[in-house]
């Protein structure tokens, strides 16, 4: 290819408004769900909760599903249902989002940052097996970009030991490892309804098990540590309740729920249509020097939540600062998932010290994350190739 003006030089860009990284798809369908509850007796905790969770429960294939009001939460009330306090130590990948890490310190507990494998950017299971210790209590993998870790790698370390195998499945809703579907694959699985996610629900979030002791204890949580809720005690004709430990208001409303339960419907679709764009990815830079697409593990579904690049930066004559707003420039959205956790301030402040992970640390500085949510046309990809060979070309050594 030719070097052609970049925009970020003044040149004409590939497309003229931004194609953001990822966008909520609502149809007539969702608004019309959502307006039967607007014009209904319960705004907050009515049928659709139940609803939605027995449609996620089916869906995933797990025996309960409890859902709160985000992803966040859900990760919260894990740690909780778990028994997390201080002293007790939960491995975490050195690279997700914060609310993986943070959600042991609401609970007391301190977070372990293992390292990630290279290729893929998941946990990997040698640093974890370093990790643990005598106050290990679980490991909490993120299936990140929307593939799943190695569950059964991770099993094997915890073999005569008393220690969960945790999913931060809130990039993999819809993806399968092996064949089973991703919230059959841990002990317990979080899912995120944010907007970016597979499933939006303004805000929202879900627990996946089949431990009924678990499900019992993460709706406690969500109601501020109280035993029934309103619904079951009006069918009882009784007004007394008993809080027996401290909970939140984490609940997830009905309004949230009746879009989440008519977009949950397009799972599958929306999945494949994912799938279909990485694919066309795949493809393109297959043969483009200076850039590898992460790696799938053998046996995974990837559901793709992200598409994330790496730039082989020997070859280009910019860092990724560069090429980030070069695509930027061209009306790209890219993005960054995520800087490696423990170097946020506030963990430094918690004396957490970068170069404890060498992988993530230098792999952060090499990735990037390509537009892909399922109302993208083929055009748009198109667009997002296109830009990327413009760039790279512009900056080849
Ligand atoms: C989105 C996300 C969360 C948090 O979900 P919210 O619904 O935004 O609170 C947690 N972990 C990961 C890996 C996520 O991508």
């Amino acid at each position: 290819m030719t070097r052609l003006p970049l925009a970020v030089n003044g040149g004409p860009p590939v497309r003229d408004s931004l194609l953001p990284y990822g966008r909520q798809q609502v149809t007539d369908d969702d608004v019309a769900e959502v307006e039967k509850v607007l014009r209904s007796d319960f705004l907050t905790t009515g049928p659709k909760v139940g609803e939605f969770e027995d449609a996620l429960a089916k869906a995933v294939g797990a025996n309960h599903a409890v859902v709160v009001s985000s992803g966040t939460a859900a990760l919260h009330a894990l740690m909780a249902g778990i028994g997390i306090g201080p002293g007790d130590e939960v491995i975490v990948p050195a690279i997700t989002f914060a609310a993986t890490a943070n959600a042991v310190l609401y609970c007391g507990g301190t977070p372990v940052f293992a390292d990630v494998s290279p290729d893929t950017l998941l946990i990997d299971p040698v640093t974890v097996a370093s990790a643990v210790t005598d106050g290990t209590k679980a490991i909490l993998a993120v299936d990140f970009a929307g593939q799943s870790a190695d569950y059964e790698a991770l099993r094997d370390l915890t073999r005569g030991k008393d220690i969960r195998v945790l999913a931060d499945a809130c990039h993999a809703l819809g993806g399968a490892r092996m064949g089973h579907a991703v919230g059959t694959l841990a002990d317990a699985s979080t899912f995120s309804f944010h907007p970016v996610k597979h499933v939006a629900a303004g805000e929202g979030g879900a627990i996946v098990t089949n431990d009924p002791d678990l499900d019992q204890s993460f709706r406690t949580f969500r109601n501020h540590g109280i035993t029934t809720n309103h619904l079951q005690r009006a069918s009882k004709g009784t007004w007394s309740y008993d809080m027996s430990e401290l909970g939140f208001n984490y609940r997830l409303s009905d309004i949230h729920s009746a879009l989440g339960l008519s977009q949950l419907k397009r799972l599958g679709e929306n999945v494949r249509r994912r799938q279909a764009i990485a694919s066309r990815y795949d493809n393109a830079f297959e043969t483009l020097p200076g850039i590898a697409p992460l790696q799938n593990l053998e046996g995974n579904s990837n559901a793709y939540h992200l598409y994330v690049i790496r730039l082989d930066l020997n070859t280009l004559t910019v860092d990724r600062g560069g090429v980030f707003a070069a695509l930027r420039s061209e009306n790209i959205g890219v993005n960054v998932h995520y800087a490696p956790v423990p170097w946020h301030s506030y963990y430094r402040n918690l004396g957490y010290e970068p170069g404890g992970w060498p992988v993530a640390e230098r792999i952060y500085e090499e990735i990037l994350s390509l537009p892909i949510f399922p109302a993208m046309s083929d055009e748009d990809a198109s667009d997002v190739i296109t830009a990327v060979d413009k760039v790279l070309t512009a900056y080849r050594r």
